[in-house]
């Protein structure tokens, strides 16, 4: 059968361990047999992010602005043992911080349902999506850790000069302080693609923040929201009858446990770091989850949500097997190619897309799964496979179910 063929690269980042080994395979097992692959390469390993002074994670996420989409493989984000590890010249920053500071934009994740595979939450019967804010807070701190007594302030210094001071904390010991920013475009923006990601799948949205102890910086996003609800988004969620919902953090993860799922659930980037482990590990695995990065420009970043599953790297280098989930990889590569599909108007490669997501879920509604799911699931006397066994029951699949 004839390739399908693409018109524009997709921009392919490339990572660390484990993810790096399935990576690997999906490409040759899954991608390069079925579609004449067009893509640019970034290798954002560990060790080549070390060799080009983290350029290469800038560069990735320029070429993502230049074409549009990408797939990213789960990275290394270097603590002190990995500087270590890998001695490197200095503790690179979060590949995903630094791309996420470049795109700007809304990390969207949703659990990928399967049969046998029952959330641990008995009342979800939905999927609940997760729209994590990609931008500042916590992500972007100055910390400073404080010897002892003194006093810690606030500075605000306008362009014109003047200025502004709050004090943080008259310390009478030691401590530590951090400060934290937003953008009101970037939050913005934040609103916007939440509600537009809402109308797009016909989903309640809610949001949360903590606004009551936060009343400047959490209650200007509840503000943000509100107005661009008003302004814009109203008549067409009446129209599309949905709803947009506001309440307290707690609240919220309070009601979220009592819903049956299917609405969309924007947090701030913090309370959606959390929130997407918590979500995904209750829904089955952080293997079982999509991921993607979309930027107010309309760029769009696939990703895994799980890191690099470095006890599973480590087995491998002791030539020990391993039964890896792939699955969030698979998704990340369908995504990408399904978009790419869409943008470029090749209808064979969506096809293909959906094709391969129905043939990974299918695969394991059989039966065929990797030990993290098999320890899990309802369905009686699951096949664990391996990795790579895992990939390659899936081209099964995939192939019968294209006779
Ligand atoms: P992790 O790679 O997500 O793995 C944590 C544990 O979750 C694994 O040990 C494994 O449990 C289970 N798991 C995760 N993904 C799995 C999969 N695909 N199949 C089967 N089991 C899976 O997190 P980590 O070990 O804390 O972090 C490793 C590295 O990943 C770190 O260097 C971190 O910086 C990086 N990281 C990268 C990203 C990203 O690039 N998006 C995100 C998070 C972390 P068992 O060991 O019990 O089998
Ligand atoms: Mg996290």
């Amino acid at each position: 059968m004839a390739k399908i063929e693409m018109k524009t690269p997709l921009v392919e980042m490339d990572g660390d361990e484990m993810t790096r080994n399935l990576w690997a395979m999906i490409k040759k097992h899954l991608i390069l047999p079925y579609i004449d692959l067009k893509s640019e390469y970034y290798d954002l390993g560990l060790e080549h992010r070390n060799e080009t002074n983290d350029q290469v994670t800038v560069d990735s996420a320029m070429a993502t602005k230049k074409y549009g989409v990408a797939v990213k493989c789960a990275t290394i984000t270097p603590n002190a043992a990995r500087v270590k590890e890998y001695n490197l010249k200095e503790m690179w920053k979060s590949p995903n911080g630094t791309i996420r500071a470049i795109l700007d934009g809304t990390v969207f994740r949703a659990p990928i349902l399967v049969k046998g595979i029952e959330p641990n939450v008995r009342t979800w019967k939905k999927p609940i999506t997760i729209a994590r804010h990609a931008y500042g807070d916590v992500y972007r701190n100055t910390e400073m850790k404080i010897p002892g007594p003194g006093k810690v302030e606030l500075v605000y210094t306008a362009a014109d000069g003047h200025e502004e001071r709050a004090l943080v904390h008259n310390f009478d010991c030691a401590g530590v302080v951090q400060g934290q920013h937003n953008l009101v475009p970037s939050i913005t923006s934040f609103a916007d693609s939440c509600f537009t990601f809402a109308l797009e799948k016909k989903q309640d949205l809610w949001f949360a923040t903590k606004d009551t102890i936060s009343k400047k910086y959490d209650h200007t996003f509840k503000d943000i929201f509100q107005e661009r609800y008003d302004e814009k988004y109203k008549p067409l969620f009446e129209k599309a009858g949905i709803t947009y919902f506001y309440t307290l953090i707690d609240d919220a993860v309070a009601r979220v446990m009592k819903s049956e799922g299917g609405f969309i659930w924007a947090c701030k980037n913090y309370d959606g770091d959390v929130m997407s482990d918590m979500l995904s590990s209750a829904f089955g695995s952080l293997a079982m989850m999509t991921s993607v990065l979309v930027s107010p420009q309309g760029y769009y970043e696939y990703e895994a949500a799980h890191g690099t599953v470095q006890r599973h790297y480590y087995k491998h280098l002791k030539g020990e097997p391993t039964s890896t989930n792939s699955v969030a990889t698979i998704f990340a590569w369908t995504g990408a190619l399904r978009k790419r599909g869409e943008l470029d108007q090749i209808p064979e490669l969506v096809d293909f897309a959906n094709r391969l997501e129905k043939a990974t879920i299918d695969t394991i509604e059989s039966g065929k799964m990797t030990g993290d799911l098999a320890k899990i699931t309802t369905l009686p006397n699951p096949t664990t496979l391996g990795s790579e066994e895992f990939i390659l029951a899936i081209k099964d699949t995939l192939d019968r179910e294209a006779e």
